[in-house]
C-alpha cells in the first residue's frame, strides 16, 4: 500500500507484536510442562497430557500434564507442610513477599501479557493494557493488607490451604484475585487454571521461584475439570474459591456440602446495560463497545443485555451500528485489533448454538459488513434485536460477542428487565441525571453497577455477585475476609441439641404436665406469620417438657405449609429493605424496653423450661436485652465504605441486606441465642423466617408479644415453630430464600448446604456445639452484622 492508498483510505496498517520471547519460553520448557508442587516442576515423562492451542491460528503452544489424584494429593500436602511457616512469618513478612511478586509481574508485563493472548485469542491491547497492569495492582494492593492484618482483623487466623480453580476468560488475573489475598491472610494454595489457559500460570509459578517464595505456598496443577473436581474433593483443603459457570458452582456447593471448607462462588451472568434517553449516547455507544465486546463478550459481567428507553431507541441501534461497522475483528497479537479470537471451537459452538435458537424464538440477527478472519477461530460483533424477555437470548449466557437489544418505557420498567433474570452480577446505568442513575442503582439486584461506565475492577473495590451470581466477594476488605476465620470460641456446656440416630431433633414424649407449670391452663402456642398468631397448617402441636421432664406447654409442629406461608409474608414485607437505619433502630430499641418490662417472666420461663437455673436465667434476659440495644445502635452505623480506586470518581460500597433470611436456632441459650441471630438480621434490613430451639420453644413463643407491641412491621419477623430440621430441609430448598443461618447439627448442616444449592443461596452454618452465645465474643459483633448484608460497590466516575 503507498501512502496515497494509505491517505485515502486511513486504514489502520498492521502492527504486530513480537512474540519471540514468549516462544523462547516455551522452547526453554520444550513445550512440555509439569505441574508446579513444592516449589519444583514435576516430571514431564509418562502420565496424560493435553494440548494447549493458540485459537487465533489453531497452532500448538505446549503440551500440558493433566492432573490426577497423586498431582492434587502431592501439591495439597506441599501446600499444608508450607502453612505454618508462611503464617509464623507474620503480615509484614508476607507483604515484601507479595510486594517482590507485584514488582516481578510488573519486570515479566510484557511476556505474561503476549503469553496471556497466545493463548486465549484477546487483543494484546486488552492484556497488555487491562488484565497484566490490574496483576500487579492486585499484589500491590494486597501486600498492604498482609502489613495490615493483624490490627485490621484481630482475633482471626488464617483457613490454611485454599484450593483455587479458575477459568479461561481472565487466566492470569483471576489467578491474582484468588492468590494475591489467599497469600496476605496466611494460607497456602494449590491453584488450577482452565484447561484451554494455562500458560500464564505456569509463568506466574516461575516468577514465584524468582521471587524467593517458599516452596510449597504457591502450587499450580494443571488439568480439565477432574482435575478441579480433585481438589474440590481433597479433604485436606480448607476452602474452595471457585470462578466460572452457574453450573459447576452449583455442582461444587452439593460436593462441599457438610465437609466444613469455606466456599466462595463467582459464577455467570447476564448484565443489563440500560441507557436512559437523557444519556450521553456517544458516550454510551462508547460503553456498549467495553461492556460486551471486550475479551469478545467472554466476560462473566459482560454488559450482555442492551436496555434502550424507547425514545432513543432507534437513534442508539443506529449509532451503535455505525460503530460495530468500525470495530477490527482479527489478530489478536495486532496492536490496533478490538475483538480477537473466541478461546474454543466447543465455545464457538456454544455461542452458535444460543444465536441460532434465538433468532428461531424471533429475535433479529445484524452483524457488521466486515468479514472475520478465514482461519481462527473469530465471531463478529452481533446484535440480536427485538428480543423478547423470555427468549434465551435474554436469560442465558452467552459468553460471546453478542448483545440482546431490548426496549423500555420508564425507569420502573427498566429496573424489573433489569432484575428478570436468576444473576445478579453486575450492571451500568447511563443517564446525565445523577438523581435517576443514583436512584435506579440500589434497585438493581447486582454486586456492581457501573453509572455511566462499565467494566472497571479495582483491587480495592470488592466484586462478586447476588443471587445466581454467587457469594463471596473478591477484592477490598470483604474479600480478605473470606481467607480468615475468627478464633474458635470454647464451647458453651450442653448446647447440642438431642438427636435420634437418623441425626434428626428427638420428639418428646410425655402427657404428664409438669409441676413448673403452674396452674394448668391448657395454652398452645400458635405459630407468627405475617403480624399474626396462626394455627399450624396440619393442626398438630409439640409438647414442650418443663424443669421436671413432664410436658409444661406445648407449641404448633409448623409444616412446609406453615414455611412457604411465613416466606410469603416475608415478600410481602420487602418495604423493610428500605425503611432507613434510624427507623429499623427505633423499633429495636422498643422492642428492648418492652422486653425489658417483662424481664421476670422471660427468666421464670426459661427456669420453667429446665433450660438454665434462676442466676443463669437473668444473666441470659439481660444479656438479651443488651444484644437488642448493641444492634439497634449498629442499625443506622453499619455503612459501608467509599473507596478511591484510581479512577477519577468513587466507588461507594454499600450494604444491602441479603433479602429473607432463614434462621435455625440452636437449643444453648434459647431466648439469648434466638435474639442473638434475629436482632442483627432485622437491624441490616432483611425480612426472617425462624424457627426456634425446638426443646425450648417457648421463649420465642412469648416473643410474639414483644413484637405484637413493638411496631415490627407484619411479616418481617415470621416464626414457626416444630421439628427444626424438617423445616430447614424445606428453608434451604426454598427458591425465595435469599440466604440461611443454621446453627445445628453437621447432618443438619450438609442438608442445608447441600439444599441450597438450589438457588445458590448465601449460607451460615455452625455446629450448635460451638454456638456460646454467652460469650459476647462468639454471640455479638460485627460478623452477625457481616452476614446480614451484600456488599453492593457503585461506581460514580466524574468530571466532564
Ligand atoms: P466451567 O465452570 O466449566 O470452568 C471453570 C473452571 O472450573 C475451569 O478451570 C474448569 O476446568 C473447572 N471445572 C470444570 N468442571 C469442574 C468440576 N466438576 N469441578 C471442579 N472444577 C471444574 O466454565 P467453562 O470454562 O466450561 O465455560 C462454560 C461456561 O461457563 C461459559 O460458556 C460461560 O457461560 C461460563 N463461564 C463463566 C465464567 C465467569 O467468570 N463467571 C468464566 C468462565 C466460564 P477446565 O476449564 O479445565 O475444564
Amino acid at each position: 500500500m503507498d501512502i496515497v492508498e494509505i491517505l485515502n483510505t486511513m486504514e489502520y496498517g498492521p502492527a504486530p507484536e513480537d512474540r519471540g520471547p514468549a516462544d523462547t519460553w516455551l522452547e526453554s520448557h520444550k513445550r512440555t510442562f509439569g505441574h508446579f508442587i513444592d516449589g519444583k516442576w514435576s516430571a514431564v515423562k509418562g502420565g496424560a497430557h493435553f494440548e494447549t492451542c493458540n485459537p487465533a491460528t489453531g497452532e500448538v503452544l505446549a503440551s500440558i500434564a493433566q492432573g490426577g489424584d497423586k498431582a492434587v494429593g502431592d501439591a495439597v500436602r506441599a501446600a499444608r507442610r508450607a502453612q505454618p511457616g508462611w503464617a509464623a512469618l507474620g503480615g509484614a513478612g508476607r507483604a515484601r513477599h507479595l510486594y517482590a511478586l507485584a514488582r516481578l509481574v510488573q519486570k515479566h508485563a510484557r511476556i505474561l501479557a503476549v503469553l496471556e493472548t497466545l493463548d486465549n485469542g484477546k487483543p494484546i491491547r486488552e492484556s497488555r493494557d487491562i488484565d497484566v497492569p490490574l496483576v500487579a495492582r492486585h499484589f500491590y494492593h494486597h501486600a498492604g493488607w498482609a502489613q495490615l492484618i493483624e490490627d485490621e482483623f484481630p482475633a482471626h487466623r488464617p483457613l490454611g490451604v485454599i484450593g483455587q480453580i479458575v477459568p479461561w476468560n481472565f487466566p492470569l488475573l483471576m489467578l491474582a484475585w484468588k492468590i494475591a489475598p489467599a497469600l496476605a491472610a496466611g494460607n497456602t494454595v494449590v491453584l488450577k487454571p482452565a484447561e484451554y489457559t494455562p500458560l500464564t500460570a505456569l509463568r506466574f509459578a516461575e516468577i514465584c521461584a524468582e521471587a524467593g517464595l517458599p516452596a510449597g505456598v504457591v502450587n499450580i496443577v494443571t488439568g480439565d475439570g477432574r482435575t478441579g473436581a480433585l481438589l474440590v474433593e481433597n479433604e485436606a483443603v480448607d476452602k474452595i474459591a471457585f470462578t466460572g459457570s452457574t453450573e459447576v458452582g452449583r455442582i461444587i456447593r452439593q460436593k462441599t456440602a457438610g465437609s466444613g471448607k469455606k466456599l466462595s462462588l463467582e459464577l455467570g451472568g447476564k448484565s443489563p446495560f440500560i441507557v436512559f434517553d437523557d444519556a450521553d449516547l456517544d458516550s454510551a455507544v462508547e460503553g456498549v463497545v467495553d461492556a460486551i465486546w471486550f475479551n469478545q463478550g467472554q466476560v462473566c459481567c459482560a454488559g450482555s443485555r442492551l436496555l434502550i428507553q424507547e425514545g432513543v431507541a432507534a437513534r442508539f441501534t443506529e449509532k451503535l451500528k455505525a460503530r460495530m461497522e468500525t470495530l477490527r475483528v482479527g489478530d489478536p497479537l495486532d496492536k490496533c485489533t478490538d475483538i480477537g479470537a473466541i478461546v474454543d471451537a466447543r465455545q464457538l459452538d456454544g455461542i452458535n448454538e444460543i444465536v441460532g435458537r434465538s433468532v428461531a424464538q424471533g429475535a433479529r440477527l445484524w452483524q457488521p459488513a466486515a468479514p472475520c478472519p478465514s482461519t481462527g477461530i473469530f465471531y463478529p460483533p452481533t446484535l440480536l434485536e427485538d428480543v423478547t424477555t423470555s427468549s434465551i437470548a435474554a436469560q442465558e449466557e452467552i459468553f460471546g460477542p453478542v448483545l440482546a437489544v431490548m426496549t423500555f418505557r420508564t425507569p420502573e420498567e427498566a429496573v424489573a428487565l433489569a432484575n428478570n433474570t436468576r444473576y445478579g452480577l453486575a450492571a451500568s446505568v447511563w443517564s446525565e441525571n445523577i438523581n435517576l442513575a443514583l436512584g435506579v442503582a440500589p434497585a438493581i439486584k447486582a454486586g456492581s453497577v457501573w453509572i455511566n461506565s462499565t467494566n472497571m475492577f479495582d483491587a480495592a473495590v470488592g466484586f462478586g455477585g447476588y443471587r445466581q451470581s454467587g457469594f463471596g466477594r473478591e477484592g477490598g476488605r470483604e474479600g480478605m475476609a473470606e481467607y480468615l476465620r475468627p478464633e474458635p470460641i470454647p464451647s458453651a456446656p450442653k448446647a447440642v441439641r438431642a438427636k435420634d440416630a437418623a441425626g434428626k431433633t428427638k420428639p418428646i414424649s410425655g402427657v404428664k404436665r409438669s409441676s413448673v407449670a403452674g396452674p394448668s391452663v391448657d395454652r398452645t402456642a400458635k405459630l407468627y406469620i405475617g403480624g399474626k398468631q396462626v394455627r399450624p397448617d396440619g393442626g398438630y402441636s409439640r409438647p414442650v417438657p418443663g424443669a421436671d421432664g413432664a410436658v409444661l406447654a406445648e407449641v404448633g409442629e409448623g409444616n412446609r405449609k406453615d414455611i412457604r406461608n411465613a416466606v410469603e409474608a416475608a415478600r410481602k414485607a420487602a418495604a423493610w429493605g428500605t425503611v432507613s437505619g434510624h427507623g429499623r433502630a427505633q423499633i429495636l430499641y422498643y422492642i428492648a424496653e418492652n422486653l425489658s418490662a417483662r424481664a421476670d417472666e422471660f427468666a421464670r420461663r426459661l427456669q420453667a423450661m429446665g433450660a438454665m437455673d434462676a442466676a443463669a436465667a437473668e444473666r441470659e434476659v439481660a444479656d438479651t436485652l443488651t444484644r437488642l440495644f448493641y444492634y439497634a445502635a449498629w442499625a443506622d452505623k453499619f455503612d459501608g465504605a467509599v473507596h478511591t480506586p484510581p479512577i477519577r470518581g468513587l466507588a461507594l460500597a454499600v450494604n444491602e441486606p441479603v433479602g429473607i433470611l432463614a434462621l435455625s436456632c440452636p437449643d444453648g441459650a434459647p431466648l439469648l441465642g434466638f435474639v442473638s441471630m434475629l436482632a442483627p438480621a432485622i437491624a441490616m434490613g432483611n425480612r426472617v423466617v425462624i424457627t426456634p430451639s425446638a426443646r425450648h420453644p417457648l421463649s420465642a413463643t412469648d416473643f410474639y408479644q414483644v413484637l405484637e407491641t413493638s411496631d415490627v412491621p407484619a411479616g418481617v419477623v415470621n416464626i414457626v415453630t416444630g421439628d427444626q430440621d424438617v423445616l430447614a430441609e424445606t428453608l434451604a430448598a426454598h427458591e425465595q430464600v435469599d440466604g440461611m443461618w443454621y446453627f445445628g447439627a453437621p447432618a443438619g448442616m450438609a442438608d442445608v448446604e447441600r439444599l441450597s444449592a438450589g438457588n445458590m443461596k448465601r449460607t451460615w452454618v455452625l455446629d450448635a456445639g460451638d454456638c456460646n452465645f454467652s460469650d459476647r465474643r462468639f454471640g455479638l459483633g460485627r460478623r452477625f452484622l457481616d452476614h446480614g448484608v451484600e456488599v453492593k460497590n457503585i461506581w460514580v466516575p466524574f468530571g466532564e
